[in-house]
Protein backbone atom coordinates (compact mmCIF):
# COMPACT_ATOMS: atom_id res chain seq x y z
CA UNK A 1 0.00 0.00 0.00
CA UNK A 2 0.91 3.59 -0.27
CA UNK A 3 2.81 4.98 2.81
CA UNK A 4 1.73 8.16 4.01
CA UNK A 5 3.46 9.35 7.42
CA UNK A 6 1.88 11.77 9.93
CA UNK A 7 4.78 13.99 11.46
CA UNK A 8 4.34 12.89 14.81
CA UNK A 9 5.91 16.15 17.11
CA UNK A 10 2.43 17.24 18.62
CA UNK A 11 -1.04 17.76 17.67
CA UNK A 12 -4.22 15.86 15.98
CA UNK A 13 -1.77 12.80 14.97
CA UNK A 14 -4.15 10.30 15.59
CA UNK A 15 -6.83 11.19 13.82
CA UNK A 16 -5.23 11.59 10.40
CA UNK A 17 -3.59 8.00 11.27
CA UNK A 18 -7.01 6.82 11.38
CA UNK A 19 -8.46 8.85 8.36
CA UNK A 20 -5.56 7.07 6.36
CA UNK A 21 -5.83 4.13 7.63
CA UNK A 22 -9.33 3.87 6.90
CA UNK A 23 -8.53 4.90 3.24
CA UNK A 24 -6.57 2.05 2.57
CA UNK A 25 -2.82 3.76 3.16
CA UNK A 26 -0.17 2.90 5.48
CA UNK A 27 0.12 5.36 7.68
CA UNK A 28 3.34 5.74 9.35
CA UNK A 29 3.95 8.18 12.55
CA UNK A 30 7.47 9.72 11.64
CA UNK A 31 9.60 11.80 14.39
CA UNK A 32 13.24 10.97 12.36
CA UNK A 33 14.98 11.58 9.63
CA UNK A 34 15.41 7.70 8.44
CA UNK A 35 11.31 7.37 9.02
CA UNK A 36 10.82 10.35 6.59
CA UNK A 37 13.19 8.76 4.30
CA UNK A 38 10.52 5.83 4.14
CA UNK A 39 7.23 7.40 3.06
CA UNK A 40 5.47 8.64 -0.57
CA UNK A 41 3.77 11.54 1.47
CA UNK A 42 3.81 13.43 4.53
CA UNK A 43 0.62 14.69 6.52
CA UNK A 44 1.40 17.89 8.60
CA UNK A 45 -1.57 17.67 11.80
CA UNK A 46 -3.47 20.20 13.52
CA UNK A 47 -1.80 21.52 17.04
CA UNK A 48 0.59 24.37 18.15
CA UNK A 49 2.67 25.49 15.13
CA UNK A 50 4.81 27.06 17.53
CA UNK A 51 5.43 23.87 19.02
CA UNK A 52 6.21 21.35 15.76
CA UNK A 53 8.29 24.19 14.54
CA UNK A 54 10.38 24.00 17.83
CA UNK A 55 10.50 19.78 18.08
CA UNK A 56 11.08 19.44 14.75
CA UNK A 57 14.48 21.71 15.20
CA UNK A 58 15.28 20.07 18.32
CA UNK A 59 14.62 17.03 16.73
CA UNK A 60 16.42 17.77 13.41
CA UNK A 61 13.41 17.32 11.03
CA UNK A 62 13.53 20.49 9.58
CA UNK A 63 16.11 20.59 7.25
CA UNK A 64 14.78 17.22 5.85
CA UNK A 65 10.92 18.05 5.46
CA UNK A 66 12.27 20.80 3.89
CA UNK A 67 14.41 18.90 1.38
CA UNK A 68 11.47 16.34 0.92
CA UNK A 69 9.20 19.39 -0.35
CA UNK A 70 12.23 20.75 -2.48
CA UNK A 71 12.11 17.07 -4.22
CA UNK A 72 8.38 17.15 -4.69
CA UNK A 73 7.38 15.22 -1.44
CA UNK A 74 3.60 15.25 -1.83
CA UNK A 75 2.66 16.56 2.02
CA UNK A 76 -0.53 17.64 3.18
CA UNK A 77 -1.05 20.42 6.13
CA UNK A 78 -4.00 20.92 8.30
CA UNK A 79 -4.28 24.09 10.68
CA UNK A 80 -0.81 24.14 12.11
CA UNK A 81 -0.02 22.11 9.41
CA UNK A 82 -0.98 24.51 6.41
CA UNK A 83 0.90 27.19 8.70
CA UNK A 84 3.65 24.93 8.54
CA UNK A 85 3.88 24.94 4.72
CA UNK A 86 3.77 28.59 4.65
CA UNK A 87 6.20 30.28 2.97
CA UNK A 88 5.50 33.38 4.97
CA UNK A 89 3.57 33.81 8.10
CA UNK A 90 1.90 36.69 10.19
CA UNK A 91 1.33 36.58 13.56
CA UNK A 92 4.17 33.82 14.59
CA UNK A 93 5.70 33.29 18.06
CA UNK A 94 8.88 35.43 18.09
CA UNK A 95 11.76 33.69 16.30
CA UNK A 96 9.08 30.95 15.00
CA UNK A 97 9.58 29.55 11.27
CA UNK A 98 8.01 27.05 8.88
CA UNK A 99 8.73 24.41 6.18
CA UNK A 100 7.64 26.83 3.86
CA UNK A 101 6.91 25.53 0.61
CA UNK A 102 3.39 26.92 -0.25
CA UNK A 103 3.46 30.34 -1.88
CA UNK A 104 1.00 32.19 0.47
CA UNK A 105 1.01 34.18 3.45
CA UNK A 106 -0.94 32.80 6.78
CA UNK A 107 -2.02 34.65 9.41
CA UNK A 108 -2.01 32.59 12.61
CA UNK A 109 -5.27 32.20 15.33
CA UNK A 110 -7.09 34.85 12.51
CA UNK A 111 -10.16 34.63 13.91
CA UNK A 112 -9.43 35.89 17.29
CA UNK A 113 -10.68 35.53 20.67
CA UNK A 114 -14.09 36.29 20.23
CA UNK A 115 -14.98 33.55 17.48
CA UNK A 116 -11.91 31.17 18.69
CA UNK A 117 -13.44 28.20 16.87
CA UNK A 118 -16.87 27.57 14.51
CA UNK A 119 -18.43 25.35 12.03
CA UNK A 120 -19.30 26.03 8.49
CA UNK A 121 -20.14 24.25 5.43
CA UNK A 122 -17.98 24.92 2.66
CA UNK A 123 -18.27 24.57 -1.02
CA UNK A 124 -15.62 22.37 -2.73
CA UNK A 125 -15.38 22.54 -5.89
CA UNK A 126 -12.41 20.24 -6.25
CA UNK A 127 -14.28 17.92 -4.38
CA UNK A 128 -17.81 18.14 -5.47
CA UNK A 129 -21.30 17.68 -3.98
CA UNK A 130 -21.81 17.74 -1.08
CA UNK A 131 -20.11 20.77 0.50
CA UNK A 132 -17.42 20.17 3.09
CA UNK A 133 -17.84 20.57 7.00
CA UNK A 134 -15.61 22.52 8.42
CA UNK A 135 -14.29 22.78 11.79
CA UNK A 136 -11.95 25.84 12.21
CA UNK A 137 -10.35 25.46 16.22
CA UNK A 138 -8.02 28.75 16.05
CA UNK A 139 -7.89 28.74 12.47
CA UNK A 140 -5.13 30.58 10.32
CA UNK A 141 -5.96 32.46 7.05
CA UNK A 142 -4.45 32.70 4.03
CA UNK A 143 -4.09 36.27 3.51
CA UNK A 144 -1.93 36.15 0.19
CA UNK A 145 -1.07 34.15 -2.39
CA UNK A 146 1.04 33.16 -5.32
CA UNK A 147 0.23 33.03 -8.91
CA UNK A 148 0.59 28.85 -8.71
CA UNK A 149 -1.55 28.95 -5.70
CA UNK A 150 -5.10 27.53 -6.52
CA UNK A 151 -7.62 28.13 -4.22
CA UNK A 152 -9.63 25.25 -3.53
CA UNK A 153 -11.95 26.64 -0.95
CA UNK A 154 -13.28 30.38 0.49
CA UNK A 155 -15.58 31.60 3.08
CA UNK A 156 -18.51 33.51 1.84
CA UNK A 157 -16.84 36.34 2.53
CA UNK A 158 -13.73 35.47 0.25
CA UNK A 159 -10.97 35.02 2.60
CA UNK A 160 -9.29 31.86 1.45
CA UNK A 161 -9.18 28.67 3.90
CA UNK A 162 -8.06 25.71 1.80
CA UNK A 163 -5.14 25.95 -0.88
CA UNK A 164 -3.19 23.65 -3.14
CA UNK A 165 0.23 24.39 -5.00
CA UNK A 166 1.70 21.23 -6.91
CA UNK A 167 1.48 18.55 -4.41
CA UNK A 168 1.13 20.55 -1.61
CA UNK A 169 -2.27 21.26 0.11
CA UNK A 170 -3.26 23.29 3.13
CA UNK A 171 -6.78 23.47 4.65
CA UNK A 172 -7.37 25.74 7.99
CA UNK A 173 -9.53 23.20 9.21
CA UNK A 174 -9.78 19.91 10.35
CA UNK A 175 -11.18 16.90 7.89
CA UNK A 176 -9.22 14.58 10.11
CA UNK A 177 -12.18 15.51 12.92
CA UNK A 178 -15.55 15.54 11.62
CA UNK A 179 -15.66 12.14 9.36
CA UNK A 180 -14.81 14.07 6.21
CA UNK A 181 -12.33 11.99 4.11
CA UNK A 182 -12.74 14.10 0.68
CA UNK A 183 -8.99 16.11 1.41
CA UNK A 184 -7.04 12.74 2.57
CA UNK A 185 -8.61 11.13 -0.87
CA UNK A 186 -7.55 14.18 -3.08
CA UNK A 187 -3.90 14.01 -0.74
CA UNK A 188 -3.48 10.01 -1.74
CA UNK A 189 -4.28 10.42 -5.62
CA UNK A 190 -1.48 13.16 -5.63
CA UNK A 191 0.22 10.91 -3.56
CA UNK A 192 0.23 7.95 -5.97
CA UNK A 193 0.33 10.01 -9.07
CA UNK A 194 3.74 10.90 -7.99
CA UNK A 195 4.78 7.60 -6.96
CA UNK A 196 4.10 5.84 -10.27
N1 LIG B 1 -3.46 28.19 16.45
C1 LIG B 1 -2.66 27.04 16.12
C2 LIG B 1 -1.28 27.42 15.65
O1 LIG B 1 -0.96 28.56 15.58
C3 LIG B 1 -3.32 26.16 15.09
C4 LIG B 1 -4.56 25.54 15.66
C5 LIG B 1 -4.93 24.24 15.07
O2 LIG B 1 -4.10 23.51 14.49
N2 LIG B 1 -6.15 23.85 15.29
O3 LIG B 1 -0.51 26.55 15.33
Amino acid sequence: PTRVGVLALQGDVREHARVLSGLGAEAVLVRRPSELAEVDGLVLPGGESSVIDKLSRAFGMQQPIRDAIAGGLPVYGTCAGLILLADRITDGIAGQQTFGGLDVTVRRNAFGSQVDSFETDLDVPALGAPPVHAVFIRAPLVEASGPDVETLASLDDGRIVAVRQGNLIGTAFHPEVTGEHRFHELFLRVVESVRR
